[in-house]
């Protein structure tokens, strides 16, 4: 993974959130307060402002570059949430391997793991809680056992996808417990969490992008 594959996953991550605005839109609306797209936009449109700055760096300061900017522009909840994840990676990935860019599949799915730690840390939440965690707790989970297992990347992201889609799908009949939907008590049971669907688009993407061989 380099500072220009990290380009590419957010151009394709800027592209599927955008195509996304409707249902992204619509759930926050059911159950928060209707801006979790305008968020995402906001954080996908100023990435992509960085892109040739990024080109410029190692993939762990690349990250760390995109959680910092995602700090000072993605408003709500989900913004410092979204920036804790890239600044723990980037960090994970320094203290596994400062000097080149060139990590293994158990390097990148530790870095990951470390970053979703990073937003339940930060969030004080749980699995469970009807949030962005359904989907990133258990992809975390099996990213990790799939690169202990040896698993080709291919696999992985096949595996991956499916278990996005199924943590997205349990937040349907989940009490909100966390963030805005938390006061509706069982009015949010039915409905998906936004932040759960957002992460499923996004690593639906960047898993896609890994099947098309990149
Ligand atoms: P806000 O809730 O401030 O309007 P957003 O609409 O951008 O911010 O983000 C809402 C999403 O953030 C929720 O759908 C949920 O997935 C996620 N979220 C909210 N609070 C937490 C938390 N404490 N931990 C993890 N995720 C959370
Ligand atoms: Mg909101």
């Amino acid at each position: 993974m380099n500072s220009s594959e990290i380009n590419d996953y957010a151009a394709a991550i800027r592209e599927a959130i955008l195509a996304h605005e409707a249902d992204i839109e619509c759930l926050d609306r059911e159950i928060g307060d209707g801006d979790h797209y305008i968020n995402m936009k906001r954080g996908c449109e100023a990435i992509a402002g960085l892109a040739d700055e990024l080109s410029t760096l190692s993939s762990a300061d690349a990250l760390n570059k995109i959680g910092m900017k995602l700090l000072s522009t993605i408003g709500g909840a989900s913004g410092p949430l979204f920036a804790s994840f890239f600044m723990s990676m980037s960090k994970s990935l320094k203290v596994n391997d400062a000097s080149s860019d060139t990590f293994s599949r158990l390097h990148i799915a530790l870095a990951f793991e470390t970053g979703v730690q990073a937003i339940m840390q930060r969030g004080k939440a749980q699995a469970g809680e009807k949030t962005m965690l359904d989907v990133l707790i258990p992809v975390a989970t099996a990213f990790k056992q799939l690169a202990e297992q040896g698993q080709s990347s291919k696999d992985i992201a096949t595996t991956l996808k499916n278990i996005a889609s199924d943590g997205l799908e349990s937040t349907r009949d989940m009490l909100a417990t966390k963030g805005r939907a938390s006061g509706l008590g069982e009015r949010a049971i039915g409905h998906l969490d936004a932040g759960a669907k957002s992460c499923e688009v996004m690593i639906h993407t960047v898993c896609d992008l890994v099947l098309a061989g990149q």
